[in-house]
């Protein structure tokens, strides 16, 4: 195995016990620079991720590095912005490998990239197993592609994380592409970034151009754009425009139309306007068929008996079950040993215990506030009314009242025995003051990550 093969399973085994944010949050771009004897370096893009990897995850990074490569490793360590160092193995391999897999690219900065339509190639209908739970969804989307802007215009597609929206979505655009058509992806988050760069920028105009001169318009996770009026009126506007041009528009989001906080009505009965479709959690049949798919993608054979199982295991939705499967497929693929219910029972066992949920109490709200931003817990509960302690101080408070519903009173004492007045006050403050300011709507939405990733 190479370094990247070696990163690659260690990253799919830490995913599974890991939320999505987190994961991305903490794993994007990182990649084994060397590995010397015993020691390995890992490259991070910043000293956030550095921190967190050092302090969160060292253990199972650690132990998963010795699990795979099979050998002691004395030390890990990370180090910011990297090359990668390069075997003769990588180089011959990236020659053959022509065709390769690309990654979804952020719509951010299309601006200036006009033909990046932000589509994975690997998300298509072929590697989408249809059931029950995503039928209707599906049948939309071929309808669709029969006939562009003209039968279900939009298409909201909603349900919860992990069930295949996106796959969804992606293939509609990968066929679109295929037919000719002008196709744009982002997310509801890049529309928003793109939207606010613009405007900074004097951009407006080529913002505009970009996402109304499309056949196809796929918006996915419009429920982050609950609470943004400048993008929600913007977004108003560029739906119009292609509904009345009769360009397609497709939408996902993690719950209804109505459902969605802080949004406008007018947007609400536009996302109602055209076909609403629910995908929820796939019946046992259909996780056996996806499991079946993706070990053949991987060239892995798994026995009927051993896709129930593992199906019967995986509760959640496709993501889980996407990476209990890639678990099972490395522990078997390293040991060199075929799948047995006795093995994988193992691997699933290992993978649910080090996954216990804790709940989450005052506490835990206090260290990943000060995790985030670097600052001392006896500082944060202390008296000493420096800037930098008095924010992440109401930040906790605003935390514990918003996600604990910890009562005003309670919330002082956490705080270090502060009065109940001074708990009120700062969560009416933090929550006024997260809509009107994005960098702090931003912190607070990083430390929620950081705090229900954290394991
Ligand atoms: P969502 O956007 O709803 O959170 P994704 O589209 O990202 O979910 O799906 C999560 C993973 O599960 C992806 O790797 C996707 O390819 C896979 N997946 C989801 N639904 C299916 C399906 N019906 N058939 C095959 N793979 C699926
Ligand atoms: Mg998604």
């Amino acid at each position: 195995m190479n370094n990247d093969q070696i990163w690659q399973a260690v990253l799919g085994e830490l995913e599974i016990g890991i939320s999505r944010a987190n994961f991305i949050t903490w794993f994007k771009n990182t990649f084994i620079h060397k590995i010397e004897d015993d020691k390995v370096v890992v490259s991070v893009p910043n000293d956030f991720a550095k921190r967190w990897l050092e302090q969160k995850y060292y253990k199972s990074i650690k132990a998963s590095l010795e699990k795979i490569t099979e050998k002691k490793i004395t030390e890990v360590s990370y180090q910011i912005n990297l090359q990668k160092t390069e075997t003769k193995n990588d180089l011959i391999e990236k020659e053959t490998k022509k065709v390769e897999k690309e990654e979804v690219k952020p719509a951010v900065g299309q601006i200036k990239n006009l033909n990046s339509s932000g589509l994975n190639p690997k998300y298509s209908f072929n590697s989408f197993i249809v059931g029950k739970a995503n039928e209707l969804a599906c049948a939309a989307c071929h309808a669709i592609m029969k006939n562009p802007g003209k039968s279900y215009n939009p298409l909201f597609v909603y349900g919860g994380v992990g069930l295949g929206k996106t796959h969804l979505l992606q293939a509609v655009g990968n066929e679109f592409i295929k037919m000719g058509k002008r196709v744009l992806y982002t997310t509801s988050e890049q529309f928003t970034n793109n939207y606010i760069d613009s405007i900074k920028s004097g951009k407006a105009k080529e913002f505009k151009n970009l996402y109304r001169n499309v056949d196809l318009l796929l918006v996915d996770d419009v429920q982050f754009m609950g609470g943004k009026d400048g993008t929600q009126e913007e977004f108003f506007h560029t739906f119009n425009e292609l509904q009345q041009g009769d360009k397609q528009v497709i939408l996902s989001s993690d719950r209804a139309p109505k459902a969605i906080p802080a949004i406008e009505k007018r947007l609400i009965s536009r996302f109602e306007s055209g076909m609403v479709a629910d995908v929820g959690k796939p019946d046992i049949e259909t996780k056996i068929a996806i499991l079946e798919k993706k070990a053949k993608e991987k060239n892995y054979i798994l026995e009927e008996d051993i896709l129930k199982y593992i199906s019967n295991s995986i509760q959640n939705n496709i993501r889980e079950l996407e990476g209990a499967l890639n678990k099972v497929i490395a522990y078997h693929e390293f040991h060199n040993i075929k799948p047995s219910i006795k093995t994988v029972k193992n691997v699933l066992n290992d993978l649910t215990n080090n996954n216990q949920i804790k709940p989450i109490i005052p506490k835990d709200i206090i260290e990943t506030v000060c995790q985030f931003y670097n600052i001392n817990g006896k500082d944060l509960l202390g008296a000493k009314r420096k800037k930098e302690l008095v924010l992440p101080r109401q930040i906790s408070m605003f935390l514990m009242r918003e996600e604990l519903k910890t009562s005003y009173p309670t919330i002082g004492e956490e705080l270090g025995g502060r009065d109940h007045t001074t708990a009120i006050h700062s969560f009416n403050k933090i929550n006024k003051e997260k809509e009107e300011n994005e960098k702090l709507n931003q912190d607070i939405i990083s430390i929620k990550q950081l705090l229900y990733g954290s394991f």
